[in-house]
């Protein structure tokens, strides 16, 4: 049976606001627990919300940049359950109104995005879950009320690698954004997949299962992976799929169930009285579409216009500050070619690992003049990265001047370069004689020699000139 998988993500990011959804209490990175609380978040009886503005803003800038349909007026809903996370005993999110409708990202189309307020944290210390045992878990009500998106896209992935892809270029998004630290470890992105399967070609999809809160990019990818193998078993042997939860555990990658289609909840939705619907006006729209920036997805193909190969593309888009960097080299550049200077920003990237630039010494426009040194056959590639951009990056400076302070500028050829390459032919007879007999790679040896004799500075261009000259080819 041939049987296609299809996918779509549920994806909670938390909003870097100052302060909370619906009280004042600021946002907590870490603080003591329960320091960060009030009757309003503590979900005390009588404490009335209102509404936070900047994550409006925030959910209209995402809006924007997912190219979204921007809700002229919206609502917030009450999200009724029992958990000991949730004081009040509902979640305030949005049902039926939410703020932003349809849209894509790349070639995923999304379902929507609407606004809601994260839910406390669970500590649990010990052994618990059994009436005597020895263990507990204890609230921190610090995260309780921190603004959250949820973009829900419609079912248009189709493998796990794909998703993987495409979950990172929503949070580089979000990122870009600036309304998100988007740092999954620590649960300010969190994914839920949902997986089906079907017959490839049959035009329907499949009873999907949801996995829960999934925390890093790669148990997602493994997580749906697994549960793909599941169901493509399940089904191959005749037997059918239930729609149900489940949990991925990314150490033994064993499959929970978590719930069954019968256990759902039934939330008991209903319009949130204590809060007056949201409308949006023009001042509000502008205001959002105008601090949206060129978005990854944007630059990407920017980049890829100016003739950047894709991985620096993506490279230089997903790290907005590598990306800025190469901007700066490209406008302090003149003439070297965009996809010579991306090679060039990749180079100082891969020297400086996480580090980005801008913590090192090294300026836009020194990277510039080195790439013209190069360009210009005053220093050969090899020592203008291993020593002059290496010294850029510790000290800075002006390339130029490394280069004669180094002494790794390239040799002329009434510089003795000419010397050199004589002597190498006379090192390599039987070489210099296939060359001659019309074999081009003969002259791999000759030039081999001419670079460790001149330690790297001489011009391969240059040396291979020098060579079938003095051959007389
Ligand atoms: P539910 O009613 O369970 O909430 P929705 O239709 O609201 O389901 O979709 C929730 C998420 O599940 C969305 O991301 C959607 O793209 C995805 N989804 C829906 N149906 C399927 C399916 N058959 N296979 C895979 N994903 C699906
Ligand atoms: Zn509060
Ligand atoms: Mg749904």
């Amino acid at each position: 049976m041939n049987l296609q998988p299809t996918i779509g993500l549920e994806i909670h990011v938390q909003l870097d606001t100052r302060t909370k959804m619906f009280c004042a209490c600021e946002l907590s990175f870490g603080e003591p627990p329960n320091t960060r609380t009030c009757p309003v978040c503590l979900g005390l009886p009588g404490a009335l919300p209102v509404l936070n503005a900047q994550s409006i803003h925030f959910g209209l800038m995402i809006g924007h940049a997912l190219g979204c349909e921007l809700a002229p007026q919206s609502i917030f809903h009450r999200k009724n359950y029992f958990y000991p996370d949730l004081p009040k005993g509902f979640q305030i999110s949005q049902y039926d109104a939410p703020l932003c409708r349809g849209g894509s990202l790349g070639d995923v189309r999304i379902d929507r995005v609407h606004l809601e307020e994260d839910a406390a944290k669970l500590n649990h210390v010990g052994v618990s879950g059994r009436i005597h045992g020895a263990g507990s878990s204890i609230v921190d009500f610090n995260r309780g009320g921190t603004p959250l998106v949820e973009v829900v896209t419609e079912p248009d992935l189709h493998d796990a690698e794909e998703a993987r892809v495409w979950l990172a270029l929503l949070a580089a998004t979000m990122r870009q954004l600036g309304v998100s630290d988007v740092r999954m470890a620590e649960g300010s992105l969190r994914c839920d997949a949902n997986v089906s399967l079907a017959p490839a070609g049959s035009g329907e999809l499949g009873v999907k299962t949801e996995l829960k809160n999934m925390n890093s990019f790669s148990f997602v990818k493994r997580g749906i992976e697994a549960e793909i193998a599941r169901q493509r078993a399940l089904l191959e042997s005749g037997a059918e799929v239930v729609q149900q939860t489940l949990h991925f555990d990314p150490r033994s990658g064993n499959l929970t169930s978590l719930r069954s289609k019968e256990e759902a909840h039934d939330y008991r939705y209903f319009p949130e009285p204590d809060l007056v619907p949201i409308a949006i006006d023009e001042e509000m729209v502008q205001r959002a579409r105008e601090a949206v920036g060129e978005l990854p997805a944007t630059r990407i193909a920017r980049y890829e216009h100016l003739g950047l190969s894709a991985e620096h593309a993506h490279q230089f888009a997903f790290r907005p500050a590598l990306g800025s960097f190469f901007e700066a080299v490209l406008s302090a550049a003149d003439g070297a070619s965009p996809r010579e200077l991306a090679t060039w920003t990749a180079h100082v990237a891969a020297a400086l690992g996480e580090r980005d630039p801008d913590a090192s010494a090294l300026e836009p426009a020194a990277l510039a003049a080195l790439v013209a040194l190069v360009g210009a056959g005053r220093v050969a590639a090899g020592p203008a990265r291993t020593v002059v951009l290496a010294r850029l990056l510790s000290q800075g400076g002006d390339p130029a001047r490394i280069v004669e302070q180094e002494g790794v500028g390239a040799l002329d050829d009434d510089a003795g370069l000419a010397d050199a390459v004589a002597a190498a032919i006379a090192e390599h007879p039987d070489a210099a004689e296939r060359l001659r007999a019309g074999n081009a790679k003969a002259i791999g040896p000759i030039v081999g020699h001419v670079m460790r004799a001149t330690k790297g500075r001489a011009d391969g261009g240059e040396v291979t000139r020098l060579v079938h000259e003095r051959l007389g080819l």
